[in-house]
């Protein structure tokens, strides 16, 4: 294109000024801040000038433009932590957030944030308090412990132990028991992060007592207990119980520690699944330090609780790493707020979500499935395949890595789209819903759906499959 010709259609462009005029008549602008409305019409504007330059003759009014100023403001204001419709079956969903609290949780959040608090104020004396007292005796009193605290999370409960207890000595663990949870944490790696040496015993299916005794000489500081929590070793194995270990250690002065990862308060083994040990049979193993999450098996919110011995746990409180690692406010907030409920077991299993998706028998999930169906139907038109299948369910969160929990779901298979693209689209909707695609069907748990969630489903499921 001659210069001339690109000279004129520079020229044609708006200027700023007479976009914002034009932004401040048009309603999808009112709760746009000045800075946005600024910032799009430069990022219009440029884009045009460059597409001129380029050679090119683009088509332009104010409509368009106001458009597309429009899309972007919307796009930067839409907040990117979004909630979900969690249809996969995978209660603890790490992507997903884990565990939802529990209604008490969020009350309590909702009336400590806004407010102040005695977070680190000794009421009875008026003088400085420990934020780590305020669920201590609550947690003592639900595991037998003689001390307690929470950290921010369990991966920093796992560290700041070690680091206190056994930084620079050689700490003893089983070989099965060098694992991996997922993204970064794995049990070598931290314990060198902690100022601790590994000191591996056994093989990776069997380990005896005394090759933790053979181990033991005088640079060893801690008898290490990872729970396998994410994983099973079966076949020809053997592992060393809790109790031989606490003996062991008391033999030799050298404190224990389990990493328990999920931990639970309540004994799951009445509703049939494979023992999940309970914080409490740990303590009472006579165990020094116990570690365990909040967000896994307990339902609460993030959060890494340190149980045992009062000596040791006074050593931890102490260290300074724990102020890199505090639990903030509004995870105390609702982590005492979900300990309470725990004060019942039946009320915590009836009012945890976690523990009520976990516990919902497959009975439970047919009624589900139905109301679900129905709403699913009316959704789809003639030619959409929806079906009830059985079939199962993973608490996931790297709990119970062997149980399979019999579901009923609602599958399905659109006529006119793919069932990747209907798997798209639902995940990308707002509220998005995240499902599984198996045998190239559409597949949705009701076990993570949560009440009054069906119609929110239906609506965005007749969206998608009307506009295929
Ligand atoms: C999950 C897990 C952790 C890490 O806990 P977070 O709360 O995710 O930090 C540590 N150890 C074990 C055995 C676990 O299962």
């Amino acid at each position: 294109m001659p210069r001339t010709d690109t000279h004129q259609l520079l020229r044609r462009l708006p200027g700023v000024d007479h976009l914002m005029d034009k932004a401040h008549e048009d309603e999808r602008f009112s709760a746009v801040p000045r800075q946005l409305i600024i910032r799009s019409i430069r990022t219009v504007l440029d884009h045009l000038r460059s597409r001129i330059l380029d050679g090119q003759n683009p088509d332009f009014d104010d409509t368009t433009l106001l458009s597309e100023m429009a899309r972007q403001c919307r796009q930067t204001l839409a907040p990117r932590l979004v909630p979900l419709i969690n249809a996969t079956g995978v209660v603890l969903h790490t992507n997903l957030g884990r565990s939802l609290l529990c209604e008490k949780a969020l009350s309590n959040i909702q009336t400590i944030a806004g407010s102040y608090s005695n977070l680190e104020l000794n009421l009875s004396t008026g003088k400085r308090g420990l934020r780590y007292s305020i669920v201590e005796s609550l947690i003592c009193e639900l595991t037998g412990a003689q001390a307690a605290m929470a950290v921010n999370n369990n991966a920093g409960a796992v560290l700041l132990a070690l680091n206190t207890l056994a930084q620079g000595t050689d700490v003893v663990v089983s070989r099965g028991e060098l694992v991996e949870i997922g993204g970064s944490f794995r049990v070598p790696d931290v314990m060198t992060k902690s100022g601790c040496r590994l000191k591996e015993v056994g093989t990776t299916n069997r380990t005896h007592l005394k090759d933790y005794a053979g181990a033991i000489t005088e640079s060893t500081g801690m008898l290490l207990k990872v729970h396998a929590s994410n994983y099973r070793i079966q076949g020809f194995t053997a592992s060393v119980g809790l109790t031989d270990l606490v003996t062991l250690g008391g033999t030799h002065g050298i404190p224990v520690m389990e990493d328990l990862g999920s931990g639970t308060l309540v004994d799951f083994s009445a509703f049939g699944f494979p023992t999940e040990p309970p914080v409490s049979r740990s303590v009472a193993a006579g165990v020094d330090i116990v570690t365990f999450s909040g967000d896994k098996l307990l339902g609460g919110p993030q959060a890494g609780i340190i149980v045992g011995r009062k000596q040791a746990v006074d050593q931890i409180k102490a260290n300074p790493l724990t102020r890199a690692l505090r639990i903030d406010k509004l995870t105390l907030a609702a982590l005492e707020a979900t300990l309470q409920v725990y004060r019942d077991e039946a009320t915590a299993i009836r009012d945890i979500p976690t523990l009520r998706m976990l516990t919902l028998t497959y009975e439970d999930t047919c009624q589900k499935a139905d109301t679900l169906y129905k709403h699913v139907k009316k959704a789809c038109g003639s030619g959409d395949v929806i079906e009830c299948a059985d079939m199962e369910s993973r608490p996931g969160g790297g709990s119970f890595p062997d149980l399979k929990l019999p579901t009923r779901c609602v599958t399905l298979i659109p006529a006119d789209m793919s069932v990747a693209t209907l798997e798209r689209r639902m995940r990308l909707s707002t509220p998005g819903v995240i499902a599984r695609i198996e045998n190239n069907r559409y597949i949705m748990d009701p076990r993570t759906i949560q009440p009054g969630q069906e119609p929110l489903i239906s609506s965005t499921l007749e969206t998608i499959l009307k506009t295929s």
